[in-house]
């Protein structure tokens, strides 16, 4: 089932081969409550509780493929929720730092993180508008969420050169925007096709 929602991707338009040999390892089964598994290699979003949802896997792979990512990088995402963006980025051989604003999304992704072993992981429960400053300069910001504009403190958190990818809109639909930081205050910024996300909220719920 993996290997042809793979095909799919494939078909869609996911050319780099790093992002689907990362997605055919990690078991996208385990993110969804036991009832639903037959969902799992689905190319569709799903329901994980708290009102919101696991991304499609084209969703993923085409930020992840946007992101560009090197296992050298050091990566800060926004909206864990399940925790599976999370992990397909780890297995690329990023350091990943993901912030849920969700006291129980946070738990249970920490814990299914813990689960499957990867030490590479960091989740952290707070407010994406605030960032990680603890762990940042970031290589690569990647934003899971629907965000009105490019937050502040985000910018300020990557690292010249880096890349952050972000849809930005109103809460039916969003751009997907790759934001290329030129220098502390100059950008570059690229449009991509429209999505949905769920809308990153301000402040945090426990
Ligand atoms: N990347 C996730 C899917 C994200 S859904 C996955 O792989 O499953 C969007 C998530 O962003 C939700 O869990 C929501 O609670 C969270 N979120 C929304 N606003 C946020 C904010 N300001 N900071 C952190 N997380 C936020």
């Amino acid at each position: 089932m993996r290997r042809k929602l793979l095909r799919e991707l494939a078909q869609e338009g996911i050319t780099d081969r790093r992002v689907l040999d990362a997605m055919f390892v990690v078991p996208r089964h385990l993110f969804f409550e036991k009832a639903f598994v037959e969902k799992a290699y689905e190319n569709n979003a799903f329901p994980i509780g708290e009102g919101q949802t696991i991304s499609q896997p084209y969703t993923v792979a085409y930020q992840t493929q946007l992101l560009n990512v090197q296992a050298t990088d050091k990566v800060l995402e926004i909206g864990t929720g399940s925790g599976y963006q999370a992990c397909v980025l780890a297995e690329m051989g990023a350091r990943v730092i993901t912030i849920e604003r969700n006291h129980k999304l946070f738990e249970k992704a920490r814990q299914l993180i813990a689960q499957l072993g990867y030490q590479n992981i960091t989740v952290v429960f707070g407010d994406g508008y605030e960032g990680a400053p603890v762990y940042a300069p970031f290589d690569k910001i990647l934003v899971t969420a629907a965000a009105p504009q490019v937050p502040p403190k985000l910018f300020e958190q990557l690292k010249t050169g880096g890349v952050m990818v972000i849809p930005v809109g109103n809460d039916d639909s969003q751009n997907m925007l790759k934001i290329t930081k030129l220098s502390e205050t100059d950008y570059k910024e690229e449009t991509g096709p429209m999505f949905k996300f769920v809308p990153m909220l301000k402040g945090k719920i426990d």
